[in-house]
């Protein structure tokens, strides 16, 4: 008997009659004799359904009331789903965040998970019920709901997997698996039949939304294996496709880039003619700090004078109204010519812990991307990737030309 986790996203959940077949792949494991918890979000378009109410409600709105409007989507499901298991007989309860409890700091809307016990939800599943655990929603230390951003079931779910002990936490979405990128705009891409933490942190990090990135990184923390599959795939089947996301040494053969992924979720800012002496950098980047405004990809020229510099550089988008106006009001104490923004970039990225031993790959790149005249706005690297920043007209071109260039069209 193994204690499985089991989550199944929006789109798995969007209906009734998926619901049902949600609970089909339940009854499978309890069948088998397994211990299941599963956890759900929101029916798919509810959640944005939601926000928009919150937003159209009041534009300075409590974020404690957002949570408690937001949260209720999977509080939907989850009792949908219990229901459902129920009438198949199947024993079930939903569990909502403070039920449970799953404890969360008091950030609303992007709180992160504590440490909790899984004790009550063990005690459940001991008694032979099925767990069904509204995801994305927790308790803050004030009592209130909090929710954990965007996408965040999936980090409920590999929470609750550590939590309960499990041998596994699927993730069941509506791609049978991580893709060498995303396969709605790269019809050649592939499954990646293992991918490791480190390499699934950055592709979630740098444009995957197929899992949310702090699932990985508690995946990673407390070594859950997470698995991906479809949801689509009849729930009876003897054997299924996915992706094992696991340490690195369970991995026999590795490309030396193993996926590409993009985000359009990006903004490039220069400041034209800052001052070329020791000091500037703190004084740009200290009152984008002050304001909690993260920056990614730096890009420093001297220019031709000698005496100053352009600075390039980028932030979340949904930041970037936010920084401009914050380095607009420090211009007296930065001291710049001009200030430009920039929000038609997108950032793509090659992935692979083979990089770690393969020099060329930067190269490779940019020669490709050349040969395309594709121009390349900023380059950001690390130990496992490379990233640059191209004009948003051409990302599809550009994904495109890299995965054919690394060997993905045809793992
Ligand atoms: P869920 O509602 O199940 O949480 P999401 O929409 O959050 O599902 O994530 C699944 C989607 O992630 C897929 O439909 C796919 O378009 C997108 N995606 C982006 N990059 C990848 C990738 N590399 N592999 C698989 N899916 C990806
Ligand atoms: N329902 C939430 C969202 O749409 C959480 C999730 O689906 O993971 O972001
Ligand atoms: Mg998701």
């Amino acid at each position: 008997m193994a204690r499985l986790v089991l989550k199944f996203g929006g789109t798995s959940v969007a209906t009734i009659e998926r619901i049902r077949n949600v609970a089909r792949h339940v009854e499978r494991e309890v069948k088998a004799g397994h211990q299941v918890a599963v956890v759900v979000s929101a029916m798919s378009g509810t959640t944005n359904q939601l926000v928009t109410w919150v937003k159209e409600a009041s534009e300075f709105y409590d974020p404690r009331e957002y949570d408690a409007v937001v949260a209720s989507g999977e509080q939907i499901t989850s009792g949908l789903l219990a229901i459902v298991l129920q009438s198949i007989g199947i024993k079930a309860r939903s569990w909502q965040g403070w039920q449970i409890p799953l404890n969360t700091d008091d950030s609303h809307g992007a709180a992160s998970i504590q440490d909790f016990t899984g004790d009550r939800l063990i005690a459940g599943m001991d008694s032979g019920e099925v767990a069904v655990i509204a995801g994305f929603q927790g308790v803050a230390s004030n009592e209130r709901i909090a929710t954990l951003g965007r996408g965040g079931s999936d980090t409920s779910a590999v929470a609750i997997a550590a939590a309960v002990k499990a041998d596994r936490c699927d993730i069941y979405t509506d791609v049978d698996g991580v893709y060498t990128t995303d396969p709605r705009v790269v019809a050649k891409a592939q499954r990646i039949e293992r991918i490791a933490y480190e390499e699934m942190l950055e592709m979630a990090s740098l444009g995957a939304k197929v899992l949310q990135v702090r699932s990985v990184e508690m995946a990673m923390v407390h070594r859950v294996p997470v698995y991906v599959r479809s949801s689509f795939d009849a729930p009876d089947a003897s054997n299924w496709n996915g992706t094992l996301v696991c340490d690195e040494d369970e991995i026999m053969e590795s490309q030396v880039v193993t996926g590409i992924a993009f985000s359009k979720d990006e903004a490039k800012i220069t400041l034209v003619q800052v001052a070329d002496k020791p000091g500037v950098a703190a004084k740009v980047f200290g009152p984008l700090a002050d304001a909690s405004i993260n920056v990614d990809m730096i890009v420093q020229n001297v220019s031709s004078d000698g005496k100053t510099t352009d600075m390039t550089f980028t932030v979340p988008a949904a930041e970037f109204a936010r920084a401009m106006d914050v380095l607009t009001k420090a211009k007296s104490e930065i001291g710049y010519g001009e200030l430009r923004g920039d929000k038609d970039v997108v950032k793509v990225s090659c992935i692979g812990v083979g990089m770690r031993t393969h020099a060329g790959v930067a190269v490779k790149m940019f020669k490709a991307l050349a040969e395309r005249g594709i121009n390349i706005q900023a380059i950001t690297t690390s130990e496992i990737k490379i990233s640059i920043l191209i004009e948003a007209a051409y990302t599809e071109l550009a994904v495109r030309t890299l995965h054919t260039l690394y060997d993905l069209d045809k793992v």
